[in-house]
């Protein structure tokens, strides 16, 4: 996304499956190349993973 991704915004690389569609590419930013994910993050299914974003932005947006 040439502009960066706001947040709460769905990433333009992001599959319908959930999958980053350049992921490995050099294009791919590298914030999300630098981030390590830990089971806490990624829990068992995407719902889990979402609520973790969430919760994230909400905690660092912004006043
Ligand atoms: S890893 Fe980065 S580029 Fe890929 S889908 Fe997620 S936010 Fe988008």
């Amino acid at each position: 996304m040439p502009a960066g991704k706001p947040a709460g915004v769905r990433c333009a690389q992001l599959t319908a499956d959930n999958r980053c569609a350049i992921f490995g590419d050099p294009r791919r930013p590298a914030v999300c190349a630098s981030l390590q994910p830990e089971p806490a993050m990624c829990g068992d299914d995407h719902v889990h993973a979402l609520a973790w974003l969430t919760a994230l932005e909400t905690a660092t947006q912004a006043d």
